[in-house]
């Protein structure tokens, strides 16, 4: 039941060979009335949950790059141009490159504003706010935090919205997205609740992390969040910030250092070796690691890494 359809691209190329396969396969499965454009592949993920075969779901990031920062390629250009829905995270995640596309692509359909565009951190309580506008001085993030997709509660309410846009896009398909919605919420319902007594261990467990990426999993889990290794939000780590955090931290004091797989290995393992501290990978989102197939396994992954740590101390 899951086969998941999303269409990556990078910059070698090689998902236009995947794109090739899926065009040559479609014939056989119901034709896709719907396509769905997102920014990140979380929400490819939950479109084609909901949508099933009825959409075809094209991500311009895969969970290997770094959101905050690819280039508005004129192959994204041109599936901007036939989409009939756009769905990105918003709050200033893409504004290096989304703003561009969109404007290139001139599709009058997905523009912000019209009803075949979400920006789904406006769906859920953003955190982190600062009201700060330059982005020079230290947060990329003055509207909020754009990581909304590591809790889960986030993700049912970017469902609801989800769901009742591709019903009104795709009329005929009205009744088969909202089974599908109300089918996947009480199966994610379900995984949440028992995500949180698996989780319970992780209660008051500090952590380290390399981007502001993982605030509203702490919030979900308890977990107590207690440095980052950008000592600039957005910017490498720097050997300044670095040498403070290990004095900082070599007593003990955080129970992880958590990185997400395209960020790079070597400040997380540098730290680590002199404060002993596990360095893990987590993914952010589908596609992260081998196991985080789909959005069920995503957090299965995420939290079972967690309680590995928490175990090898
Ligand atoms: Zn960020």
């Amino acid at each position: 039941m899951h086969t998941v359809r999303i269409l990556f691209e990078d910059n070698r190329g090689v998902a236009r060979a995947t794109l090739f396969v899926v065009l040559a396969l479609a014939p056989l499965a119901a034709s896709a009335d719907l396509r769905v454009f997102v920014c990140e592949p979380e929400w490819a993920a939950l479109a084609t949950e909901i949508g099933g075969d009825r959409v075809s779901a094209f991500s311009a990031t895969t969970a290997l790059q770094d959101p905050h920062y690819i280039q508005a390629r004129p192959s994204l250009i041109a599936q901007v141009r036939r989409a009939d829905l756009v769905i990105c995270s918003g709050a200033e995640l893409e504004i290096g490159w989304l703003p561009a596309l969109l404007q290139k692509a001139n599709n009058r359909d997905v523009l912000p504003g019209s009803s075949g565009y979400i920006e789904a951190s406006n769906h859920v309580l953003r955190l982190g706010a600062t009201g700060n506008v330059d982005r020079a001085q230290g947060d990329i993030h003055p509207r909020g935090n754009p990581h909304i997709q590591t809790d889960p509660r986030n993700i049912a309410a970017v469902a609801r919205v989800l769901g009742e846009t591709m019903a009104s896009l795709d009329p005929d398909g009205a009744a088969f997205y909202r089974a599908g919605l109300d089918d996947f919420l009480k199966r994610w319902t379900d995984a949440i609740e028992s995500w949180e007594r698996k989780a319970e261990p992780l209660r008051g467990a500090k952590a380290i992390t390399h981007h502001k990426s993982w605030v509203y999993l702490q919030q979900w889990l308890g977990i107590e969040g207690v440095a980052h290794l950008e000592a600039i939000p957005g910017l490498p780590p720097t050997a300044t910030h670095l040498g403070k955090l290990t004095s900082r931290f070599k007593a003990g004091g955080a129970d992880f250092i958590i990185r997400s797989p395209y960020q790079d290995a070597r400040a997380s393992e540098w730290l680590s070796e002199r404060v002993g501290i596990d360095a893990i990978v987590l993914p952010l989102t589908v596609g992260g690691t081998e196991r985080a197939r789909d959005l069920f396994s995503l957090f299965d992954d995420i939290i079972d890494r967690l309680l590995q740590a928490l175990h090898d101390e």
